[in-house]
């Protein structure tokens, strides 16, 4: 990220209103910016400063008074106004029935593989996500092990299924652990693999739709997402791995499930 980057973030950043991933690079970007930093620091100042009891003013008693007087006695009989606001909208509505209904035919044909993609996409997101979180806040493993006797046992009990795990070592990519992660509202197995220094983990959930052929889901983040099944598991593989050798890895995984 960069400091224009940073700029147009750094506002939602303070209120809170930014998905993780941007969250955590923005405040990676401010680790190490101390420009940024600096500016972010004035924001989160002026912020509290307005917060502050003594920056606001109670109205007096009598401009109370007067305000109170101003309200017309009869204002509070806004019951009455429903029926014609109401008649209004069915007419409204009568108005718009075709049109709607058009739309609505249309949403049928369209929307399915609409919604599936921004599934998959929202899925994506949730996965880089939790990519992100497992490496920044040292909680990549529950379980550190590069074996998978260890590692598979390891999720008995603590999940409704049971991941495939296979160590890919030989093939240059270790197993190095795994923990539980919550992905789509569900708890969900993460397998950690390692190849030369960059973190691969692995997501599993037991698939409840229909089975499609593997595919990759760009992300805007640098990171590499491919979602397979493997072994009637829903499985999703983020890495900032390049492509080719996260193909390769993902070919592994298949070929092993
Ligand atoms: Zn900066």
């Amino acid at each position: 990220m960069n400091c224009d980057d940073a700029r147009l973030l750094i506002h939602g950043h303070l209120d809170g209103e930014l998905d993780l991933a941007s969250d955590l690079q923005i405040e990676r970007h401010l680790e190490e910016c101390p420009h940024c930093a600096r500016e972010y620091a004035a924001l989160r100042a002026m912020r509290t400063r307005l917060k502050d009891e003594g920056f606001r003013f109670a109205a007096p008693a009598e401009l109370k008074e007067r305000i109170r007087r101003s309200i017309p006695a009869s204002a509070p009989r806004r019951a009455n106004a429903y029926p014609a606001q109401r008649a209004a909208w069915v007419r409204r509505a009568g108005r718009f029935a075709v049109p709607m209904a058009i739309g609505a035919m249309l949403a049928l044909v369209i929307a399915p593989r609409t919604i599936g993609r921004n599934a998959d996409q929202r899925v994506a997101d949730e996965v880089v996500a939790s990519h992100v979180r497992s490496l920044m806040a040292t909680h990549l493993m529950d379980v550190a092990s590069t074996d998978q006797h260890t590692v598979k046992p390891w999720f008995n009990g603590k999940l409704d299924f049971s991941p495939p795990v296979t160590d890919f070592a030989k093939e240059g990519f270790p197993l190095v652990g795994g923990r539980l992660d919550y992905i789509e509202d569900r708890p969900v197995a993460a397998l950690v693999y390692q190849h030369a220094k960059h973190v691969i983990n692995v997501f599993m959930w037991p698939s409840s739709g229909h089975e499609t052929s593997p595919q990759r889901i760009e992300t805007e983040h640098g990171y590499h997402v491919d979602q397979m099944f493997v072994a009637g598991m829903n499985c999703w593989v983020v890495s900032d791995l390049n492509p080719q050798e996260l193909d390769r890895f993902a070919g592994l995984l298949r070929a092993g499930g």
